[in-house]
């Protein structure tokens, strides 16, 4: 019984060691599933997979060391430029939040490569939905492309853009527009790494490019809920994000007739810094 007792403390030792970065370390073990790891520790998939940058939540290796946060929430990791204002921006969050979650202060000045927490209850995407049709914005950045004919930054000849463009930097948040379930979230030829959400009403969303997907075929996933990270995988000459729009019928709609007023979600007339389009 003695035995047994070192043995599970042992393998406590070895599983959890609490970390300063609000993370804990936990050790792979044979027969270990991820779905069992988060519900064990009350938090959500989505979570899981964006902190440890894991596509397949089926393919866990024991002796693999992953990562869980002690509270629900995600981490930023700073970019050159970036101020405390746009971070809070990018999570729909408030600067105060960010702050109390890093004890930081108003004073604080934030270096390349620090990794700031933003917890999950801060976060207010929802906020910004459009009471009549559901859909609210999936990221805050600056439209490069509407939707609509265009000129293809690849070939320069007319082409159909069959999506909104939103250029942020590579790694800002992507979240899920509307109630629905993941039906592709896998590499999608020009599209890069892509995700496709099937919706209750029967539309779709489509987010393009992406650097990392958090969800998986098959997952259930609420509006609001980060299901990437932005990139520049597939046909794109920078970080943006490439958002659809499909209706029951297959067609692809105009998305800025679906979101809420734009005044507030993204900066117009800003200097293109970050490469315009893609796909
Ligand atoms: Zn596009």
């Amino acid at each position: 019984m003695k035995t047994k007792l070192l043995s599970a403390l042992f393998v406590l030792f070895f599983c959890c060691v609490v970390l300063g970065s609000g993370t804990v370390r936990y050790l792979v073990r044979p027969g270990d599933k991820l779905f069992n790891i988060v519900r064990d520790y009350n938090l959500r998939i989505s979570t899981v997979l964006d902190l440890n940058r894991i596509s397949n939540p089926r393919g866990l290796e024991p002796g693999t060391v992953i990562y869980l946060p002690v509270k629900e929430g995600f981490f930023y990791e700073v970019q050159p430029g970036d101020s405390l204002d746009y971070v809070a921006k990018l999570f729909f969050a408030l600067i105060e939040d960010i702050m109390k979650a890093n004890n930081l202060s108003y004073s604080s000045t934030l270096y390349v490569g620090q990794k700031l927490f933003i917890p999950l209850s801060c976060i207010s995407v929802c906020a910004n939905v459009n009471a009549m049709t559901g859909y609210t914005w999936p990221v805050y950045g600056r439209i490069s492309s509407e939707f609509g004919w265009r000129k293809d930054p690849f070939t320069g000849s007319s082409s159909f853009h069959s999506g909104l463009d939103i250029a942020v930097q590579e790694g800002a948040p992507v979240f899920a527009a509307k109630d629905g379930i993941v039906i592709e979230a896998a590499s999608n030829g020009g599209y890069g790494l892509n995700v496709l959400i099937q919706h209750y009403d029967g539309s779709k969303t489509k987010y393009a490019h992406l650097s990392h997907i958090s969800v998986y075929s098959g997952q259930r996933v609420c509006r609001g809920e980060l299901i990437g990270r932005v990139g520049q995988t597939g046909r794109a000459t920078g970080p943006h994000l490439h958002f659809e729009i499909i209706d029951s019928n297959d067609q692809c709609k105009d998305p800025i007739s679906f979101l809420s007023s734009s005044k507030y979600m993204y900066v117009r007339n800003e200097p293109d810094t970050l490469g315009l389009g893609g796909r």
